[in-house]
């Protein structure tokens, strides 16, 4: 077996790719433009071609590489290959993704979700590497997560655990993209932050906020959110307060349902840092049993957005 494999992360703005060894350093990158909206056969073709130049521009032969992990965003089952639904991606329910894959790459292919693959690479290379009972979460324009239980991924009997995103923490909260009331999902994330911000502006609140948007509400980011808050709006500080409380919330469902020796945290809102991260933290301590306080270490992402892509690749080493 050669000690060379093929990461990619296929999101929903772009497709990222890493050629990797075996102590899951990326040797080359590849990056390519993905086609939200677009039918399944433009994707395809779209890792196809990025795969191609990622191995021509690094030299490598295709002899070289042992398989290609993909890494994907919405319900993915494990064994068959398959995506079954993708928000990011209409028309994909029910692709056989990695089959497809497989044919025009000519390598071993092995698919899953994009939260899997990410907490695979923080437990295999980063983060995580200390631990045997690990959890991945992202806090990011969604939440999601990954799961490690006694060195290897739990994807659940159809291959969809870990959607921590859509656990109802509200049930007469906001409607939440999946149908149902206040998911996870409805306050903890970049999407969230959005929303909650913009009814903020559509209420008449005093807020910075409204100079930062240009005094339009739909242009409103989480990342604006921060910046108001760090220069101390109260409005957004509160926002801040409420997303991080509510990731908390979730993390101490995590604690009390699987008992993790440590959970990572990704995703670009945790760049937020302490106006975010503290009410988390007061907030998972809060909700736990005394018996569970601190029996999870709560670590940043050490990979960051390099997670999906090494998970993925390492993956095949995992199959082999
Ligand atoms: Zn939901």
């Amino acid at each position: 077996m050669t000690d060379l494999v093929v990461g990619i992360d296929i999101g929903g703005t772009k497709i990222a790719a890493g050629l990797l060894d075996l102590r899951g350093h990326i040797l080359a990158r590849g990056y390519s433009r993905s086609h939200a909206g677009c039918p399944p056969e433009q994707v395809v073709q779209a890792v196809v071609q990025t795969v191609s130049s990622l191995l021509a521009s690094a030299g490598v032969s295709h002899s070289q590489v042992a398989g290609v992990g993909v890494g994907c965003a919405g319900h993915i089952d494990f064994q068959r290959g398959i995506v079954l639904t993708n928000s990011n991606l209409p028309d994909w329910d029910c692709h056989p993704l990695r089959d497809t894959l497989q044919d025009r790459l000519r390598f071993p292919v092995v698919l899953d979700n994009d939260a899997n693959c990410a907490a695979w690479g923080e437990y295999r290379y980063g983060a995580g590497r200390s631990s045997r009972y690990m959890c991945y979460i992202t806090f990011s324009t969604g939440c999601g997560m990954g799961i490690i239980i006694d060195g290897r991924l739990y994807r659940g009997s159809t291959g969809t655990a870990g959607e921590i995103g859509h656990t109802v923490v509200n049930p007469d909260g906001p409607l939440c993209s999946c149908g149902k009331r206040g998911c996870l999902m409805s306050y903890a994330c970049g999407m969230a932050l959005d929303q909650m911000a913009r009814d903020c502006l559509e209420c008449g609140e005093e807020t910075l906020l409204r100079v930062l948007c240009g005094d339009c509400p739909d242009k409103i980011q989480a990342e604006q959110v921060a910046e108001a808050a760090c220069q101390g709006d109260l409005v957004a500080l509160r926002l801040l307060t409420t997303a991080g409380r509510y990731f908390g919330i979730g993390l101490s469902t995590v604690v009390q349902v699987l008992n993790p020796d440590t959970i990572v945290i990704g995703g670009g809102l945790t760049h937020i840092g302490p106006l975010l991260l503290d009410p988390c933290l007061q907030a998972l301590n809060e909700n736990i049993h005394p018996v569970l306080v601190n029996t999870a270490r709560i670590v940043i992402s050490e990979l960051w957005d390099d997670a999906g892509v090494i998970g993925a690749g390492a993956l095949i080493w995992e199959m082999a």
